[in-house]
């Protein structure tokens, strides 16, 4: 295959993993720098061009787009799947999981298991929110945070009432969420590829901290998922229209329950912790399935 990844940063770790496993496997993959792509978005004949050149040729791309470049990438990639090559995740994928209202209530339509979650515009109907999330403590959240920076813990509705004021008065849109707080600062991530889990860690917050993300100081390590946790993960996948995923979930007592899906997920926490080759695996999955024009929406919708 003739494969290119679109990622701003040749050099981390998840794409230079993925570049040296396609290699591994006989294939060619080409990493261009998603904001460096332009193209010509009213010929009747897609076209997208990089440094002069014309990019053509390509079965598969690889998506790696990150959250502030969500707009201009995934309109790169719509012109992708309308020229016909196979994307490991479809444009209107990563557009659902770049939204946490959008994604959480796709996941509620199938009966996935969520925290209580409730929105809201205007501040002041903050009290009836954070009592319609359970009371406090909630925890609140911009909608288009990453790696846990705009979440945060309210412990009382005092403090709650002024997190939403604040971030309201931002212009900024808000959940406001039950505090799952058995997970213990705790949480998992599935990594699901064609609908099969095909790793799993637990990440663990530093000391003090309810967040337990890698990138706050939090630690890895392999963990074996519970029958309903794992297909958890594959409806939560399924229901975002994402082929290689990550889902983030939490130990509730009630069962699992998901808090995010991220459609561009590291790979070195969750290679160094469980020790496989998940680029690999991406790469076979393309392998399988890469067909001109297979995708299910074509940048439609
Ligand atoms: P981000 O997308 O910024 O990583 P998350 O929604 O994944 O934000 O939240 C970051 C971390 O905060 C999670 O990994 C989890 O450890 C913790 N967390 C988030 N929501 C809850 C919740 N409702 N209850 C308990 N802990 C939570």
């Amino acid at each position: 295959m003739k494969i290119v990844m679109l990622a701003r940063n040749a050099t981390l770790y998840s794409h230079k993993r993925l570049k040296e496993a396609a290699e591994a496997r006989g294939h060619t993959l080409d990493v261009v720098d998603t904001l460096r792509c332009y193209m010509n978005i009213a010929s009747r004949r897609p076209e997208i061009y990089y440094n002069g050149e014309k990019l053509e040729g390509y079965d598969a791309v690889i998506p790696r787009i990150g959250a502030s470049v969500t707009f201009y990438g995934t309109a790169v990639l719509r012109q992708f799947e309308m020229m016909g090559v196979y994307p490991l995740n479809e444009s209107v994928g990563i557009g659902r999981s770049r939204d946490k209202l959008r994604s959480m209530q796709l996941l509620a339509r199938d009966g996935i298991g969520l925290p209580v979650t409730t929105f809201a515009h205007d501040p002041k109907v903050a009290d009836e929110v954070v009592e319609l999330a359970g009371g406090t403590p909630v925890v609140i959240k911009l909608l288009e945070g990453t790696q846990g920076l705009g979440v945060v813990l309210a412990d009382t509705k005092r403090s709650a009432k002024s997190v939403i004021e604040a971030f309201r008065a931002s212009n900024t849109n808000i959940l406001i969420q039950e505090f799952i707080k058995e997970a213990g600062g705790t949480d998992i991530r599935a990594l699901v590829v064609g609908g099969r889990v095909i790793a799993a860690m637990k990440r663990s917050g530093a000391e003090g901290e309810f967040r337990s993300n890698l990138h706050r100081g939090g630690s890895a390590q392999v963990v074996k998922l519970s029958p309903e946790e794992r297909s958890t993960a594959v409806r939560a996948a399924k229901a975002m229209g994402l082929n290689a995923c990550g889902v983030d979930m939490l130990r509730a007592n009630h069962g699992p329950v998901v808090m995010e899906v991220n459609s561009s997920p590291g790979l070195e926490g969750i290679e160094k912790a469980t020790g496989l080759d998940i680029a690999g695996t991406m790469i076979e999955y393309l392998e399988k399935n890469v067909k001109s024009g297979k995708t299910k929406t074509k940048g439609k919708g």
